[in-house]
């Protein structure tokens, strides 16, 4: 029997996780579950997984989470210090499934336990970039990806040398407004925004996938994951969300990864490591797709990959402002405060009001992130 702790339970993530553990309870021990301010439906699961500590990062839920816990021996906290010590429960697996950078935190402390943590968290990666893969390094940690086109991609490379690739493309869905044009984008709404074709997931990354900064983000998660450097690194428009990502090696030949479009699959993925492990999942009827189809990206109407992009070839900060920027203005959009299109507009204004130095520690980053959230927010107020 394995421990698990999931960061981010009451999320789609975290739901998906604790489905397939909810089919595996022999196989799993749950220690610590968090969640952000829904103290009702945390301690729903922390009784049901029997867990040692529930977290939740809002302080002033702590009360509620203390009276939906009373008697059950289960142990509450709150705020970054409870979250992190949730990370640091000392579980073999820790699932980092927070959105945001406010994962960061929570998703270094279960790094420095030197085991394994099971990566969704992209922002928190892509914030802290080389400070994160530093002490993946340093303390041993085993970094499994979550992300179903990083999951692919981990697959495919299996024992091949990074020096033997040639190139990884990651596959993009083009979310809900691929096909739509510059004036209707202009109008969409939070709505129509979070109605992902293909996926059910979180409100802000299905955002993103609308805006393609999931996209974005996405290339420098792999820029850090995968070492072969940014050059190698492409993206292609996949709208049946099938293939989940390729990697093609110097003599020609490309290893694709294919499944439905459940995360599920990838998360079953990190949980049984380097095994397999049962899933609901009915198998892929190749027949009844009949089709898969792939298309370049457009980078005019859809700049963000553009702007991850040269984030990324600027290396240093640049990635942690993006990521901030892009946190403010999809809340903001969400609000009703920005229309869609303003979303990277206001990313490539804020990066383009300059970068700080590259960040070397956690503290580091954390102030790069809260600095350009505080820039993100006077931008949005002066226009
Ligand atoms: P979600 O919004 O459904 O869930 C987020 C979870 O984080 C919830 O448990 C919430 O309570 C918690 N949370 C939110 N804000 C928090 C804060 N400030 N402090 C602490 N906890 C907080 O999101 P999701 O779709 O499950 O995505 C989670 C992460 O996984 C994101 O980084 C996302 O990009 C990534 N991811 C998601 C999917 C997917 O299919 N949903 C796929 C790939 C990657
Ligand atoms: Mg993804």
């Amino acid at each position: 029997m394995r421990t698990i702790s999931i960061l981010g339970a009451t999320g789609s993530i975290g739901a998906s996780t604790l489905d397939l553990i909810r089919r595996n309870r022999d196989a799993w021990r749950v220690v610590a579950l968090t969640a952000n301010g829904n103290a009702a439906e945390l301690a729903r699961l922390a009784r049901e997984f029997g867990v040692e500590m529930a977290v939740v990062a809002d302080e002033t839920r702590l009360p509620e989470l203390r009276e939906a816990l009373a008697g059950s021996g289960i142990a509450a906290a709150g705020g970054v210090e409870g979250l992190c010590a949730a990370a640091a429960a000392g579980a073999d697996m820790t699932v980092a499934a927070i959105v945001g950078c406010a994962g960061l935190a929570p998703t270094m402390a279960a790094i420095e336990q030197g085991k394994t943590v099971a990566l969704a968290n992209k922002e928190a990666l892509v914030s802290a970039g080389d400070v994160m893969m530093a002490a993946v390094e340093r303390y041993g940690a085993t970094l499994l990806p979550l992300d179903s086109e990083h999951n692919a991609i981990f697959q495919c490379l299996g024992a091949n040398a990074p020096t033997d690739v040639r190139r990884i493309t990651l596959t993009a869905s083009g979310g809900p407004f691929r096909t739509w044009t510059q004036e209707q984008l202009d109008a969409a709404t939070p709505a129509q925004a979070v109605k992902h074709p293909n996926w059910d997931m979180g409100a802000k990354i299905s955002v993103d996938s609308a805006t393609m900064f999931n996209k974005g983000l996405e290339l420098i998660e792999a820029w850090h994951l995968f070492p072969v450097g940014l050059d190698r690194l492409s993206i292609v428009v996949h709208p049946q969300s099938v293939v989940h990502s390729l990697v093609e090696y110097r003599d020609g030949s490309s290893l694709a990864q294919l499944g439905p479009s459940d995360m599920r699959v990838p998360i079953a993925s990190c949980l049984a490591w380097p095994q397999r492990m049962d899933t609901p999942m009915p198998s892929l009827d190749l027949a009844a797709l009949a089709e898969l189809t792939f298309f370049a990206p457009d980078e005019v109407r859809f700049p963000a990959t553009r702007l991850a992009r040269e984030a990324a070839q600027a290396g240093g900060a640049a990635p942690a402002v993006l990521n901030a920027a892009n946190e403010i203005a999809v809340a903001a959009f969400l609000a009703g405060q920005i229309r869609f299109t303003r979303i990277a507009a206001n990313v490539e204004r804020v990066l383009a009001a300059g970068v700080p130095s590259a960040p070397s520690s956690l503290d580091d980053v954390l102030a790069i992130d809260h600095e350009a959230r505080l820039r993100a927010r006077a931008l949005l107020e002066q226009a």
